[in-house]
């Protein structure tokens, strides 16, 4: 197994294209998305086929059911909703379609692997898997041996043992036989975590792994302010907060 787990590109197109570069590089299985595909950035289109194009199994955000129509938006802070709104203007009509027929959640892997873009506990909700507590109750709610979620834009790696005990691992881990993990891909197109860098995770049968990407930040904010999207929505992309 070798996979590469990518979540929460964000209609940044420069990076999710400087991700796939880094992946041609290496021996890859398949590509799995987790979600939030479009909101926030000025390429829900390109970003919408491109992902199509090279992803085998595609999830839905809470960014793409609120632009869908699926979710209330009500709940986004306003500058979230004014991409969102934006976005619906310029979505076409295909690629709305085709966005309609992605999973919020998803087995894989004969039930090794479990996708998600929020929580397993209850994956259309949206709630955000934060605190270690957040993560003991989320164990309990699915029986794969590795679970894969974004949304938060945060990676981390969380590793349970069989005595109940929790590990958490920053960047890599190796993975033991009597572990259960719940890992968090971080977001390729609107990273929070201080590294603006585009983040996505890769897992063989021995590790898990956390990796940065540069991309052409600027290029991305250029078109942005063309777009008229939010100046925090802008500004945030070059620290990664
Ligand atoms: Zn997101």
């Amino acid at each position: 197994m070798r996979y590469a787990v990518l979540s929460d590109v964000h209609s940044n197109h420069e990076a999710l294209e400087a991700v796939l570069t880094d992946l041609d590089k290496k021996q890859i299985e398949d590509i799995l998305f987790l979600g939030d595909a479009v909101g926030y950035g000025p390429d829900p289109n390109e970003c919408i086929e491109l992902l199509i194009k090279r992803c085998k199994i595609l999830l839905a955000g809470n960014h793409d059911w609120g632009v869908l129509g699926l979710t209330d938006i009500s709940y986004f802070n306003v500058y979230a909703r004014a991409a969102i709104l934006w976005t619906k203007s310029v979505l076409t009509e295909k690629n709305s379609k085709s966005l309609k027929l992605f999973p919020v959640k998803k087995d894989m892997k004969k039930g090794d692997i479990l996708l998600v873009h929020s929580t397993p506990k209850e994956p259309e909700t949206w709630h955000y898997l934060s605190t270690l507590w957040d993560a003991e109750i989320n164990f309990h709610y699915f029986g794969n041996k590795f679970c894969f979620l974004g949304h938060s834009h945060q990676p981390f790696i969380i590793e349970r043992l069989p005595s109940g005990e929790m590990v958490t691992h920053k960047e890599s881990a190796s993975i033991r036989k009597s572990g259960r993990y719940i890992i968090n891909a971080g977001s390729v197109g609107q990273p929070r975590d201080g590294d603006p860098r585009a983040c996505y995770v890769i897992i063989d049968d021995k590790n898990i792994e956390t990796v940065r990407v540069p991309y052409d930040v600027e290029a991305v904010q250029n078109k942005m302010r063309k777009e008229d999207l939010p100046v925090l929505l802008i500004e945030r992309l070059s620290v990664g907060r």
